[in-house]
């Protein structure tokens, strides 16, 4: 298949790269001066749409994506598909897949879970919303780049699925450092406070899988520095989103409201930025009640 490539970043560029290998004819774009192994480079992402059976993207944010979206819909053939697999905002998934369908072009929304590490090794998860037909074209791609795809709907609802997902593990993880500070205070054992929580009704994989208590628990950024990982200020990125959604869809979120307000905090005057979202724990460990 003749597939374009545009936004080449930490995720971007892996992703294009496993086409590739997969023996896919890959031409790409992006605004930074990059190379993948095995993928042709266009001048422009129009270029790289042009001709394609399918364009992929995965691009920063929602602005950015409506102006790509602009620029590759006119040159891509009607039948053609577009999957976007960045995270943006509901509402802009759903308006440049409005536009797609006008062009008779075939949109799928698809962002991912899996991070960097899923994108070197085609392990991605992605959540889908499209229409049947477009997400069954999609489908052969999405085995090469990931290990699931999950169909969540028409478009738009792979972002919900997304941000409702991440919306859950920022206030998951900002419950499991918050009460690990609390045992601190209480006097009780890191370890026996995993053995037990871990093992009972407060388990959840912020604990299990990834703990944010160095030398506790399974292998995680807690036992590397907390270099992420998951980055926090990717984690306000998402949380931001689902407030936005909730905002324009009028849902009560209010564990999801406060934890934006707390990661907002972390990443923008306490030397959270380019630390794991799990160093939240450190952050509560150095405060008090007031
Ligand atoms: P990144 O910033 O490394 O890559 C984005 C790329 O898009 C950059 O190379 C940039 O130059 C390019 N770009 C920007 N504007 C462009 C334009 N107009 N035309 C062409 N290229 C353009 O970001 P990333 O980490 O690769 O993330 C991409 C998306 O995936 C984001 O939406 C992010 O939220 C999501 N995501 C990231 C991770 C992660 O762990 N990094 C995990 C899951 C989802």
């Amino acid at each position: 298949m003749k597939i374009g490539f545009i936004g080449l970043g930490n995720m971007g560029n892996p992703m294009a790269a496993n086409l590739a290998k997969a023996g896919h004819d890959v031409v790409g774009f992006d605004m930074a001066d990059v190379s993948v192994p095995g993928v042709t480079m266009a001048n422009s992402g129009a270029e790289a749409a042009t001709g394609a059976d399918i364009v992929v993207t995965m691009l920063p944010n929602g602005q950015i994506l409506r102006a790509v979206a602009g620029e590759i819909i006119p040159a891509m053939s009607a039948g053609s598909v577009w999957i976007d697999c960045s995270t943006v905002d509901v509402d802009s998934a759903r308006a440049v897949a409005d536009q797609a369908k006008d062009a008779g072009v075939m949109a799928v929304d698809a962002p991912v879970s899996g991070g960097i590490g899923g994108a070197a090794a085609g392990t991605l998860t992605f959540m889908a919303g499209g229409s049947d037909a477009a997400f069954e074209k999609a489908a052969p791609l999405f085995e090469i780049m990931g290990q699931k795809a999950v169909h969540c709907g028409e478009s738009g609802a792979g972002q919900a699925a997304k941000i409702c997902n991440n919306m859950i593990l920022g206030v998951t993880m900002i419950a499991t450092c918050e009460a690990f500070a609390l045992a601190d205070k209480l006097g009780l054992d890191r370890q026996k406070m995993f053995d037990v929580v871990s093992t009972s009704s407060g388990y959840s994989w912020t604990m299990n899988a990834y703990c944010p208590a160095p030398g506790v628990g399974p292998s995680s950024p807690a036992d590397n520095d907390y270099q992420p990982g998951f980055a926090a200020e990717l984690m306000l990125k998402d949380l931001r989103l689902s407030q936005q959604a909730a905002e324009s869809s009028d849902a009560d979120t209010p564990m999801g409201q406060v934890a934006t307000a707390l990661y907002e905090q972390f990443v923008e005057s306490e030397n959270g930025l380019g630390k794991d979202f799990s160093a939240m724990l450190p952050r509560f460990e150095q405060r008090g009640r007031s």
